[in-house]
């Protein structure tokens, strides 16, 4: 493994570039530094133009980009063909995806007042992909592999109005964790860590009410007096990918500028 290019060689999937703001499009701009070769999604047609010419753009016109919605199991099966299509394996698949509909207690106001199919929508989309989608990458992890989510810390501590997406976020770490001890245990072990990062302004972030007044909250409050840039979340996810973590499983890293061990 080169300390300049610890991903050289190895094949990874970017789920949930949106726009250049995007968590997954700084966390590919660091893989793809450290030498990986990438292959992206988008979700349906409303964003396929923008994602596409972004990420050609960025990584180059050959970069292999497919619609996938992980609501489908056809579209996640379509999916995986056309990444079988572009390589023969594949060493690290990044999710990054999540939604909550925008319904009264879902990410604002009374908790209680969550739809039955607000909370199964938001489940399927933010928890339960991470169990499909390492089910599919799975096979194609033929030299083992590295799964990493993003989540935020509201799975653990109550986070006002982060409501619904906190219960999503408690249910993929769960999932990760899962998957790790099952994963684990093949030939060609499959590592699933979580990455915890602290606030990033992007478009999904922007969705839930008062996000903004949360930056100011990690200032006065982390030990490091402020959350993380997407610099840090790549260089996380670069050791996650590279052979550096072997050893490193079912983890929840914080990246947030240490907040997570403040009490008051
Ligand atoms: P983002 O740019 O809006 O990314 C979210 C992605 O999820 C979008 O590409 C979105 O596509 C995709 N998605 C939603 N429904 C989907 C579906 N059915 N199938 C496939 N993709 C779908 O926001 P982000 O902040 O970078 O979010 C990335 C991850 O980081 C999320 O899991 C988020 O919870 C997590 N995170 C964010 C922060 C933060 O402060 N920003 C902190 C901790 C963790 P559409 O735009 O079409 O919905």
């Amino acid at each position: 493994m080169s300390l300049e290019k610890p991903l050289e060689g190895k094949v990874g999937i970017v789920t949930g570039v949106a726009n250049k703001r995007s968590i997954a499009f700084g966390i590919a701009k660091a893989w793809h530094e450290a030498g990986a070769q990438l292959i992206f999604n988008y979700q349906g047609e409303r964003l396929k133009d923008g994602v596409i010419k972004l990420v050609q753009e960025t990584f180059g016109a050959d970069t292999p980009v497919c619609d996938l919605d992980v609501t489908s199991d056809e579209s996640i099966a379509h999916f995986f063909e056309f990444v079988r299509t572009k390589t023969d394996h594949v060493d690290m698949m990044l999710h990054a995806i999540a939604f909550a509909p925008k319904m009264e207690g879902c990410l604002e106001g009374h908790f209680a007042d969550i739809p039955r199919d607000a909370f199964n929508l938001s489940l399927q989309v933010s928890s339960y992909s991470l169990i499909a989608l390492s089910r599919a990458v799975a096979p194609l992890m033929v030299n083992g592999g590295s799964i990493m989510a993003m989540t935020y810390y509201a799975s653990q501590k109550v986070v006002p109005n982060y409501n619904l997406m906190a219960v999503s976020k408690a249910a993929l770490e769960t999932c990760a964790k899962y998957l790790a001890f099952d994963l684990g245990r093949r030939e060609k072990p499959i590592r699933v860590n979580c990455i915890s990062a602290g606030p990033v302004q992007t478009l999904a972030a922007r969705g839930v009410s008062g996000f903004t007044g949360m930056f100011k909250v990690y200032e006065e409050r982390s030990p490091l007096q402020r959350s993380c840039t997407m610099e840090e979340l790549g260089a996380t996810a670069t050791f996650l990918a590279s052979d550096g973590s072997a050893s490193l499983t079912g983890q929840v890293i914080y990246v947030d500028g240490g907040y997570e061990i403040v009490g008051m």
